[in-house]
């Protein structure tokens, strides 16, 4: 058994459809809106937290008595309080920095509708209540249940559906087993450099556009905020957001295929992003290591290889990899060394990833290894969403 989910274009629509459309979404935030004041006017009441089950039936109840609400599904009102309490679940737990927070109808980007509420006619999606057809471009077939559908509307104003399908008997993917083992390390330079010297490039998509970034940043800036001018300005931006984000999950994916391809047993160290955000800014977040981390584990766990990820403390730059020598220090500016104890000179990077391995394959041992989500978990979500 395994979850998927596919994402599909609907084609451009006329401008009656869009408004539809663009009503929909705004009573959907009208209602998370509403149920969040509720929550959060319960707390300010009782001091006690609103749980989920009695929000949800008490929006069911809003949602009968206001006839403009009725576009929406009930599961779909259900699912919009679920969000809400994910939110404040994540926030309780440290993962998110604020708890949710209103949102206007610009700013609220997707419904999803569980069991009921919508019809597939072939590669046409009926919204039931809105009575609309929104045809999309069928990439490949939905092969599997449907569990539920997400339309959403991204920055650039177009609109995609999401299909996430449970596939009982889905073919394995497991790869051939080729009996190796690698250490990863990350860096600035090459994106990653594995433990027999193989240095992997990012295409690093901002960087690369950064001129025509910046000009499509100025030029927003220099238009009125709320004007035709200022709208059309960003739907400008937006498309090249879009190319930039295709470019790095396209590189993401391939990489992380031939990684699971060639090895068996990936280890990589734990990186402390928000640090290395205040040290190197844009840069870090044009590598994106931690999305590509999210592609690894789900490709691993899909492969039915294994990873293994080392503690962030571990000094594998400082540290010869054949004598086991520590220096001192260790600047970034040195991409070469050469150990005082043994005299091998080393290239930094993979010094630095053979010693991954090198712990990485210690734990593995002793019986320590953080597994690779599996599929079907939650921890598992698809990360290309
Ligand atoms: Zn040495």
């Amino acid at each position: 058994m395994s979850v998927l989910a596919y994402k599909y274009k609907v084609y451009k629509q006329n401008d009656n459809h869009v408004r539809r459309l663009e009503k929909y979404l705004r009573t959907a935030s009208q209602i998370y809106n509403h149920a969040l004041d509720v929550r959060r006017r319960y707390y300010h009441l009782f001091h006690k937290t609103l749980d989920l089950y009695r929000l949800q039936s008490h929006m069911a109840k809003v949602r009968k008595s206001r006839h403009e609400w009725k576009i929406i599904n009930s599961q779909s009102v259900q699912q919009i309080c679920e969000r809400i309490d994910e939110g404040y679940v994540k926030f309780f737990k440290r993962e998110n920095k604020r708890p949710p927070q209103f949102r206007g109808a610009r700013k609220y980007k997707s419904v999803t509708m569980k069991s009921s509420g919508y019809t597939f006619n072939g590669n046409e999606l009926i919204i039931n209540a809105l009575k609309l057809r929104l045809k999309f471009h069928m990439s490949r077939p939905i092969d599997g249940k449907v569990q539920q559908v997400c339309v959403k509307r991204d920055a650039q104003g177009d609109f995609w559906i999401i299909v996430s399908v449970r596939k009982e008997n889905a073919p394995s993917r497991v790869k051939p087993k080729t009996g190796k083992t690698a250490g990863f390390d990350f860096g600035l330079i090459h994106f990653l450099t594995d433990s027999e010297g193989r240095k992997f490039n990012s295409p690093l998509p901002l960087f690369n556009q950064l001129k025509e970034y910046r000009k499509l940043c100025r030029a927003i800036s220099r238009k009125k905020k709320g004007s035709n001018g200022y709208r059309k300005a960003r739907i400008v931006k937006a498309k090249l957001d879009r190319r930039i984000a295709n470019l790095r999950r396209e590189y993401h994916w391939q990489l992380a295929n031939e990684l699971t391809s060639l090895y068996d047993v990936l280890c990589f160290e734990t990186l402390n992003m928000n640090e290395m955000k205040k040290m190197w800014g844009r840069k870090i977040s044009d590598l994106s290591f931690y999305a590509f981390m999210k592609i690894v584990e789900h490709k691993c766990a899909v492969t039915g290889k294994l990873l293994v990820r080392i503690n962030q403390w571990e000094a594998t730059s400082k540290t010869c990899s054949s004598c086991g020598h520590k220096v001192t220090s260790m600047p970034l500016k040195f991409r070469k060394w050469t150990c005082p104890c043994c005299g091998i000179v080393h290239d930094r990077d993979v010094n630095a990833a053979v010693n991954i391995l090198r712990v990485g394959t210690s734990t593995l041992g002793r019986g320590t290894v953080i597994p690779a989500p599996q599929v079907g978990s939650a921890d598992a979500r698809i990360p290309f969403l």
